[in-house]
């Protein structure tokens, strides 16, 4: 457990994170992917490779998985019509 092992945090500049297992909006693979870590001191939760907020990332992640569950529902429908 090294503490600088992700960049310091954005709200209090101290380098003590924790990375986040699990959320509401990523499940467990959204926070991995955005490298998704929690403050020890102040508790903000933010990426740990920018040391940025992550919420520009967190609405990508949402917009990718609309669009590949958008395209699976046409690819299921397209495949409903030539059965
Ligand atoms: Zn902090």
């Amino acid at each position: 457990m090294s503490m600088s092992q992700y960049a310091p945090c954005p709200q209090c500049q101290v380098s003590n994170a924790n990375p986040v297992r699990f959320t509401r909006w990523g499940g467990m693979l959204g926070p991995k992917l955005l490298t998704h870590v929690k403050c020890q001191q102040c508790g903000t939760a933010y990426n740990g490779k920018s040391g940025k907020s992550n919420t520009n990332g967190i609405i990508l992640y949402f917009v990718v998985i609309f669009v590949v569950l958008f395209i699976i529902g046409i690819i299921a429908a397209l495949a409903g019509l030539t059965r």
